[in-house]
């Protein structure tokens, strides 16, 4: 494992100018006597040529380059901890402007590389094996704090001139409870003049907020969508997931209906293996069952350990059962791959370490 670190970077609390999406960045140009034209450079400069100061923005006037000076930051995340792991996965701890800090994840798989953001400073949904929700919620981040984390992650791999090719909303937070930014977020990352990457290759995982899962089909977009299911029937979901007795199993697989019906696409959903809570046999059949008709994707994740939490690991073979009774079924299913396990940057691992909170 390699660990770097800096304090040095000065911190800003203006508000990130990656907050701004294309429209909204020609809105400000004209409110400040501007031409709009002057966006697409900016854009450019901020997405495609990832400068860090206003400064550097050389084809805009002095005074153009002063008066973004003076309203906006550019980044607002600061680096504290950068680690590589044995495979290659890098973890970064960023503080923000206002002393709390959140993890991203930069995973470098053999078609790609792929960064997992946050989305929130700590988590309210309180899944019972999940670290990101144990000091509860903190704040949402802005969408400009979403998309500073994947420039961060492509300023990394500039270096050996590489690409984000894949970005998932996987790490700390619930992204239908921080709905717009995430939605803004989603915008600037895709933009073909932004860091124009794929819709097909981003993912958004949510816990089971249903009416934003309703509002997220009506966006018709070409974006995966996943859902940490987690349990095949209603009962045991309530135990694991509190989110469930505000919206139950079947109002969830109804909400998933309309997404599969109004965006055609199918969807992924996650479900943990927790030893001898719903690794058996028999939650397979079930599950398969639930599933049945379903455009869908099933992804097992063997459980991480959290020290917090008392879940342990179900033994190899019985992963592999479950993994063939849900294909005997006609079920596709995968189970995932863990990345950076030494350095604690798998899933349901990221915590909000509150530094602010720690050093008062
Ligand atoms: N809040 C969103 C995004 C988190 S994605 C969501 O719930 O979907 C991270 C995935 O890892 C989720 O499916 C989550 O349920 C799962 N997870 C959380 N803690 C875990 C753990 N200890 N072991 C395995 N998976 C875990």
């Amino acid at each position: 494992m390699e660990t770097t670190t800096n304090q040095t970077t000065k911190v800003e609390a203006k508000p990130s100018i990656y907050s701004l999406q294309l429209e909204e960045l020609k809105n400000w140009l004209k409110d400040h006597e501007e031409k709009a034209f002057r966006a697409e450079q900016i854009y450019d400069w901020l997405y495609k040529k990832r400068v860090s100061l206003f400064e550097d923005m050389s084809n805009l006037p002095k005074s153009l380059r002063d008066k973004l000076e003076h309203n906006f930051a550019i980044t607002t995340l600061k680096t504290i901890i950068q680690q590589t792991s044995k495979d290659g996965t890098i973890k970064f701890l960023f503080e923000l402007h206002d002393g709390y800090s959140i993890e991203t994840v930069l995973m470098r798989h053999d078609y790609g590389n792929s960064v997992c953001v946050t989305t929130q400073v700590g988590c309210r949904i309180g899944c019972t094996f999940c670290a990101s929700t144990l000091g509860g919620l903190k704040r949402h981040l802005d969408s400009g704090e979403i998309v500073a984390q994947v420039v961060k992650c492509q300023q990394a791999l500039d270096e050996t001139d590489e690409r984000v090719s894949s970005v998932v909303i996987m790490g700390i937070g619930e992204p239908f409870d921080n709905y717009d930014n995430m939605l803004g977020f989603l915008k600037t990352i895709n933009h073909e003049q932004g860091l124009n990457i794929g819709a097909r290759h981003i993912t958004v995982s949510t816990s089971g907020i249903v009416p934003k899962i309703y509002q997220f089909a009506d966006e018709n977009t070409q974006i995966n969508f996943a859902i940490s299911l987690h349990a095949p029937n209603t009962e045991l979901r309530s135990r694991l997931m509190p989110i469930n007795r505000a919206y139950s199993l079947p109002e969830l697989m109804k909400s998933v209906r309309y997404y599969i019906n109004k965006t055609g696409r199918r969807v992924s959903f996650e479900y943990g293996l927790f030893g001898g809570v719903n690794d058996q046999a028999e939650h397979a059949e079930e599950l398969a069952k639930l599933l049945k008709g379903i455009k869908c994707h099933v992804n097992l994740i063997p459980v991480n350990y959290v020290p917090e939490r008392d879940y342990v690991r179900t033994p190899r073979d019985q992963i592999f059962e479950f993994e063939k009774i849900l294909k005997n079924h006609g079920v596709n299913v995968t189970i995932r791959r863990e990345h950076g396990h030494d350095i604690d940057a798998a899933c349901g691992q990221l915590r909000a370490k509150e530094r602010q909170e720690e050093t008062r």
